[in-house]
């Protein structure tokens, strides 16, 4: 029987992200592992590999396709309401023992996780995301940056069609890749899981590629906004937020910064849900250093103002929610406040126009998908 391992070797093509080295080595920089890799060898993503001196890389195919709204991923200052279409392929270059995408991002490595890979074209999935009304097209679900270059193909597709485009990724990138994306790529969001090194080595990663790809994010341009999802016991003691936040801030106090709150998945059961409280009162850590647009997620209706994205120069409230339900959106076609004309940071539309839905839902049938 073919496993699912040797289906997805066969749906692949040469990688651009990588140098040759030396005795038929290689050495790829999709994301910061920047493994060294001996012919025949496989990377720690279990996807990208070298096969005679060359780099294979994912190809022609999705691991899953979703409608979300903007909201979900969460972009707050990029097009509230739009609809966000989604893909996402197989493999991570991290292993999270909370991951909520682990049947599409552990598919290599955990043998529970089941998901199989559907034969795709961009021109397919672009024609599908034009169909539906989406604004933008979002490449999430598993990390990105190791299979980033099927989503530049399928970003110069989405962008001659007129949508926008976006990363959902955990920010282990390297210079190179970023300056990949660059013309690619208009939205990024990364997961910033801690600010505790030993904690992103038991994750599989370790933090100082992050906190540079963050900065590097800024200053190239990229629209960023970052999340955190506040796990008790983990990452939540007030020692290791004001540092996170502080990090930010010091980027820009303009990025926006989600503060999430967790519940048991995957293989993280033992620690209790965070609750509003705890939200809350990282939120206002946050504030003290200097942040200016704080979100709290995952709890609609229980953190109060936190939710809406207010005037950083007034107070004025600019866009009401409730999850990912846009309640009112008051910006002026240029994007700044209708009280004060301060100039809001983000990508806003010239008007508000609607919300397709506040949900996610599913393709499934209707993208006429092929199992491998
Ligand atoms: S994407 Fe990352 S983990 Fe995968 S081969 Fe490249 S450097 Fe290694």
């Amino acid at each position: 029987m073919t496993t699912l391992a040797e289906l997805l070797a066969q749906k692949t093509r040469e990688g651009a992200l990588y140098d040759r080295l030396p005795d038929g080595r290689l050495r790829c920089y999709a994301c910061g592992h920047c493994c060294p890799l001996p012919d025949g060898a496989i990377g720690v993503c279990k996807v990208r590999f070298n096969q005679d001196g060359r780099l294979l890389v994912p190809w022609g195919y999705v691991g899953g396709v979703q409608c979300d709204p903007i909201e979900k991923k969460p972009f707050f200052h990029a097009h509230p309401g739009a609809l966000a279409y989604s893909f996402g392929m197989l493999g991570c270059d991290l292993h999270c023992g909370y991951c909520q995408n682990w049947v599409t991002s552990q598919a290599l490595r955990d043998p529970q996780a089941v998901a199989p890979p559907i034969a795709m074209s961009p021109e397919a999935l672009v024609g599908d995301a034009l169909g539906l009304g989406a604004r933008v097209i979002v490449s999430t679900y598993n990390e990105p940056l190791i299979t980033s270059e099927w989503a530049v193909a399928v970003f110069k597709e989405a962008k001659g069609a007129g949508l926008l485009t976006g990363y959902v990724s955990n920010g282990n990138g390297t210079p190179q890749v970023l300056e990949y994306l660059r013309p690619w790529v208009d939205l990024y969001k990364v997961d910033l899981k801690s600010f505790n090194d030993r904690h992103y080595r038991e994750l599989g990663g370790r933090l100082e590629p992050i906190l540079d790809t963050i900065r590097r994010l800024h200053a190239m341009g990229f629209w960023v906004e970052i999340v955190t999802l506040l796990i008790p016991g983990f990452n939540d003691s007030r020692d290791e937020v004001s540092r996170l936040t502080s990090f930010i801030a010091g980027v820009s106090p303009d990025i926006p910064w989600h503060v999430t709150a967790f519940h048991g998945d995957y293989r993280m059961t033992g620690p209790p849900n965070t609750t509003p409280e705890m939200l809350l009162a990282a939120a206002d850590i946050g504030r003290t250093q200097g942040l200016r647009y704080i979100y709290a997620g995952n709890l609609p209706g229980q953190v109060g103002a936190l939710e809406d994205t207010h005037c950083a120069a007034c107070g004025e409230l600019l866009v009401a929610r409730y999850g990912y339900l846009i309640r009112e959106y008051r910006l002026t076609p240029e994007g700044h406040c209708p009280a004060c004309a301060a100039s809001v940071p983000g990508r806003w539309g010239e008007r508000f126009e609607g919300q397709i839905a506040s949900r996610p839902f599913g393709r499934g049938s209707r993208l006429s998908m092929v199992n491998l």
